[in-house]
């Protein structure tokens, strides 16, 4: 027997822990009870020591107890009593040999006490595992806490790490921003500095280039007045158109210049455009007759007298395409029609028309011919010269008064440029309106009894000047620079200075701002030519940016000349002179 005990005991192992604990258990709670646990494999467990557990029981009656649905009672071999019963959560029988006494109410008691102690067992083992499932689920959560707690640290530490990228990104596109917008800035700067010398070496270039221009066109005019045979006369003219083609080539080229850099300003002046249409007729008439075409000038009759605009741009555009019509028409003629498209609150929209019946222009040329420096056909600047600058300072200068440029033309048949600008009308209020550019007219054959200061660097300038002067009836002192000019003015009394702008030593602004403080301090005393009425002076420029006679009358000039000289325009100078002289 005790092999069987020892086999049992020997078997033990951690498989067999849940039934040893029962056994225990069972054993704690009802220590007067003998028990045996057999399992179903066929093991059994018991802490029961000592005796024959085979003589106890048999296998017999262990079926029964097996096939028994309640807690079965029988007697073991030794005749003592047993109660047997079945417990499935370990899947064992388990046998008890309960101290009964002979009452029949305590074998009951006992009957009821073995199946609710193995209950309690069960329950309290129950517990124990739910217990120690609920220190495991403790422990895992507490391990989980630390992981999280350790993820988040560590996502923290990233969160840090990424955000101190961040940062250092941040700062290194700030400064890589800064270093672009530094670059920008400096290219900016460059182009800048790039364009200002453009826009200088243009004037600078313009000036150097209208300063022989001036002796060329002004000796070829004063040549042309005098007595030539018709050879000479044919030369000289020759001379003097090719000096004004060359002027107006240094013209467009500075125009071009300043609209490419955005300089151009559009003038609101009062303006007749009967006049204006007739003036660019009578400049053609005698190329037209020439030519024998015929130039027509259609004007509506509804369109006011006056107008507010820039007069001389709107010349040179129609200037532009008439001359354009004229250089490319050998037969038939070249129409100018203006008229009113329609009034507006704040202006009138005028249409002009240029057509002609000249060579006209392929659609596929068409687009082009607008663009700078182009010519509808190569050729074309062997056949009619020309540069390709007119027609697209045509546009910019329409634009530049809000309107547009159209085209129609078919090769063959001639062409037909029109555009259309408003102006805008004088307000009801400007009763008396002078229209520039007339009283030079006027004034053509008048004679001057004025003591004119030339001042002026440019010997052939100066000398082509004092010509026109003495012709003009004036009397002319001329000095070199600023600084001859002041010791002049300290012995006599001129009635006008004509001031070049650009000179040794002194220049012209420079000159006139000391004559204007002179005249306002007591030093006047010291020049016999200066005090009482201030004296006229009229700035001289090669250069004919606006800017430039800007600064000429902010330096306290009266007004502004540009070289070459145009007579019409002098001789309305010297005619305010002479006006100011009388009042
Ligand atoms: P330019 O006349 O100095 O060459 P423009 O810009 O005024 O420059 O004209 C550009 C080109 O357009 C001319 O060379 C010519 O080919 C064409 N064009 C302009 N006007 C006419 C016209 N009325 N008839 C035929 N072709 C013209």
């Amino acid at each position: 027997m005790s092999g069987v005990i020892d086999d049992i005991f020997a078997g033990l192992e951690d498989d067999d822990a849940r039934e040893r604990e029962f056994v225990q258990t069972f054993a704690a709670l009802m220590p007067d009870v003998e028990l045996y646990l057999l399992k179903a494999d066929g093991d059994g467990l018991s802490p029961v020591s000592g005796g024959d557990l085979e003589d106890r029981f048999s296998a017999a009656d262990i079926q029964a107890v097996k096939e028994a649905a309640e807690p079965l009672f029988f007697a073991d071999r030794q005749g003592r009593a047993m109660i047997g019963l079945v417990v499935e959560e370990l899947e064992a029988v388990l046998l008890t040999w309960p101290p009964m006494g002979d009452c029949s109410s305590c074998r009951a008691l006992t009957a009821t006490m073995i199946p609710n102690c193995t209950a309690h067992v069960l329950l309290l083992m129950e517990q124990k595992l739910v217990r120690t499932e609920n220190e495991q689920l403790q422990r895992e959560i507490k391990v989980l806490n630390y992981q999280h707690h350790e993820l988040i640290e560590h996502n923290h530490r990233q969160y840090l790490l990424i955000k101190e990228k961040d940062r250092n990104y941040a700062k290194n596109l700030e400064s890589e921003i800064a270093a672009r917008t530094e670059d920008l800035e400096r290219a900016n700067e460059e182009l800048r500095e790039a364009s200002r010398l453009k826009s200088e070496f243009l004037a600078n270039m313009s000036h150097e280039l209208r300063t022989p221009m001036n002796a060329i066109i002004g000796f070829s005019d004063l040549l042309m007045d005098t007595e030539l045979n018709p050879e000479q006369a044919e030369y000289v003219n020759t001379v003097k158109q090719s000096g004004d083609g060359l002027l107006g080539l240094i013209n467009d080229i500075l125009d071009f210049a300043k609209i490419e850099a955005g300089k151009l300003d559009i003038v609101s002046e009062p303006l007749s455009l009967v006049e204006i249409v007739k003036n660019v007729a009578a400049m053609f008439m005698k190329p037209a007759n020439d030519k024998e075409i015929k130039l027509n000038c259609l004007i509506d009759e509804r369109l006011p007298g006056v107008f507010l605009g820039d007069g001389n741009r709107l010349k040179q555009i129609l200037v532009n395409l008439v001359g354009n019509a004229m250089k490319f028409t050998s037969r038939g003629g070249v129409t100018m029609t203006v008229e009113q498209v329609k009034g507006q609150d704040d202006g009138v929209m005028i249409r002009f028309m240029v057509a002609d019946t000249g060579i006209g222009i392929s659609v596929e040329q068409q687009g082009a011919i607008f663009e700078k420096f182009t010519q509808a056909d190569g050729t074309i600047t062997r056949r009619f010269g020309g540069t390709g600058l007119g027609l697209a300072i045509t546009c910019q200068l329409v634009s530049l008064m809000g309107g547009r440029v159209y085209l129609t033309s078919a090769p063959g048949q001639g062409s037909t440029f029109c555009f259309t600008i408003k102006l805008r009308l004088p307000a009801a209020t400007d009763k008396t309106i002078e229209i520039g550019g007339q009283s030079g007219e006027t004034a053509a054959d008048k004679s001057f009894s004025l003591r004119v200061l030339l001042v002026e660097d440019n010997l052939v300038n100066q000398r082509l000047a004092t010509i026109m002067l003495k012709k003009a009836g004036c009397e002319v002192v001329a000095a070199g620079d600023g600084l001859l000019a002041l010791k002049q003015l300290k012995k006599e009394r001129f009635d006008l200075i004509l001031m070049d702008m650009q000179m040794p030593n002194m220049d012209g602004l420079e000159a006139t701002a000391s004559i204007r403080a002179i005249e306002a301090s007591d030093e006047c005393n010291n020049y016999a030519g200066l005090g009482g009425r201030p004296v006229a002076i009229v700035g001289l420029s090669a250069h004919a940016r606006k800017e430039d006679a800007d600064r000429a009358l902010a330096a306290g000039m009266d007004d502004f000349l540009t070289k070459p000289i145009v007579r019409s325009k002098l001789l309305a100078v010297l005619a305010a002179a002479a006006g100011n002289q009388k009042d």
